[in-house]
């Protein structure tokens, strides 16, 4: 007897292969038949013209504190994401001890109080408590560790300091810890040196993760990438490189240099990286950006919290101000930048070496689309009407891809035993509502979500919080 029978439906198994139509069964959290299975179930699901894939992993998210705070996370569920991988971009929640001010970028994730696990196990915990509806792996940031030991952050780390960093990240990793991230571009991680990342990464088993936030994703780039993928290369760690992106005007057009440097690199290193699918990123307001080549849209300010959802130019003007001097009265704020060009990010998203992740900012009164929108803007959008690459290579790019990268286990793909993180979708309808103007809306076409075989989402309300902590494992063989 199954728990679940889904019938009649197009089965696309995570591996970039065409979908076959079949049926898939479920029971005790695991799928446990694939193709014409037909025994008994307490639930039958009559899944003609709709099209089953692996849950989708959301390999870069700012959902730390998220996951505790709003453990429903329909934002995710209701686009199909059934994991979520925390800790990107050098800032994490744990293990984080604050000990004044909360550090830009790390006031994306929460306030001081919020900050309450010294150690990467207290984290865990308070994530299983939670009981939240998806999956949760979660990197350590290189910036929460400076936070840690260091009494300002615009320098670089002194030995001592490196030591400290190293015995929390090797505590952290041995208490489930996915791996390291980084954020040099940030103010609070810039000044460290490549060698006090690389002494950190040292820490790292052979094949652990190094994600890492470029320091430079504008014209120094492929430094920059250099600079990762020498961190990882004493280790044999994997790189995975954040939200790649060709930033500002000036880089517009080197998505194929950027590209064949990541895939030369590829034949001697586990090189991989995500990307979410817009030609705009957010983050806090970060003066280094400040530029009129291109639309700056304020999503907060905490000094002028009036000027949110306005563009920087109007708001320059009405103070008659130059953008710069606008932009430090609005600070501490959050923007979105409309700083990457379409054909890059077209380029970027369908490399084979490209995984999807939304970067979205849960926190944000004002959330860039990409919180809401990014896996069915991918498959409905780019692959569906815009014809990117085939549905099946969208779902790939979601499922099997990034739980093989992101050590992830039996997750990613439909196969018998593996777990049962599935959702069922429409693929002639599915498709991304949330925009820049009106950002916080739920995709349409996704009919269900089951996490570890349970019904999570009904295509309208979180129905189940049955997800779980997911710590480092090896996928079983196919
Ligand atoms: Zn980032």
């Amino acid at each position: 007897m199954y728990d679940v029978l889904i019938r009649d439906t197009l089965i696309l198994d995570g591996s970039d292969q065409p979908g076959v139509h079949g049926n898939v069964a479920i029971r005790d959290g695991r799928i446990v038949a694939v193709g014409q299975c037909n025994g008994e179930a307490a639930q039958v699901i009559d899944a003609r013209r709709l099209a089953l894939a692996p849950g989708f992993i959301d390999v870069h998210t700012h959902d730390d504190l998220e996951v505790i705070r709003n453990p429903d996370m329909v934002s995710k569920l209701s686009q199909g994401v059934t994991t979520v991988v925390v800790g990107n971009c050098g800032i994490s929640a744990s293990p984080v001890r604050i000990r004044n001010d909360v550090p830009d970028p790390m006031n994306l994730l929460g306030d001081a109080h919020d900050f309450c696990y010294p150690d990467f196990t207290s984290y865990r915990d308070a994530v299983q408590r939670a009981q939240p509806a998806v999956n949760v792996a979660a990197l350590v940031g290189h910036t929460a560790l400076r936070q840690n030991h260091m009494d300002r952050l615009d320098r670089t780390a002194t030995a001592d300091e490196i030591t400290a960093m190293r015995k929390q990240l090797r505590d952290s990793l041995a208490q489930g810890a996915l791996g390291l991230s980084s954020g040099l571009a940030y103010a609070s991680a810039y000044n460290a040196t490549s060698s006090e990342v690389t002494d950190l990464a040292l820490e790292l088993p052979r094949g652990g993760l190094y994600a890492t936030h470029l320091r430079d994703e504008f014209a120094g780039i492929l430094d920059a990438m250099e600079e990762a993928f020498d961190a990882a290369r004493t280790p044999q760690a994997s790189v995975r490189v954040s939200h790649l992106k060709c930033a500002g005007i000036d880089n517009w057009g080197r998505s194929r240099e950027v590209l064949d440097y990541l895939q030369s690199t590829s034949s001697h290193q586990d090189v991989a990286c995500d990307c979410y699918p817009y030609a705009a990123s957010a983050s806090t307001l970060d003066l280094k950006q400040v530029t009129d080549a291109y639309d700056i849209l304020i999503t907060w300010s905490e000094s002028e919290p009036a000027q949110g959802g306005r563009l920087l130019a109007d708001i320059a003007a009405d103070w008659k101000l130059p953008l710069m001097d606008a932009a430090i009265r609005l600070q501490p704020a959050g923007a979105v930048y409309h700083c990457m060009d379409e054909a890059d990010v077209r380029r970027i998203l369908s490399h084979p070496l490209t995984m999807i992740g939304s970067d979205g900012l849960p926190r944000d009164p004002r959330p860039h689309p990409r919180l809401w929108g990014t896996f069915p803007r991918v498959l409905g959008h780019y692959a569906r009407d815009e014809q990117l690459f085939p549905l099946h290579t969208a779902v790939h790019k979601m499922t099997g891809l990034p739980a093989s990268r992101f050590s992830m286990g039996a997750r990613g793909h439909i196969r018998e035993g593996w777990c049962a993180d599935l959702v069922l979708f429409d693929p002639a309808r599915v498709r991304d509502t949330a925009s820049f103007h009106d950002p916080i809306r739920a995709a349409e076409g996704i009919e269900a979500v089951w996490v570890n075989g349970r019904l999570a989402y009904d295509g309208q309300n979180v129905v189940a919080r049955p997800g779980c902590f997911i710590t480092p494992q090896a996928s079983p063989a196919a």
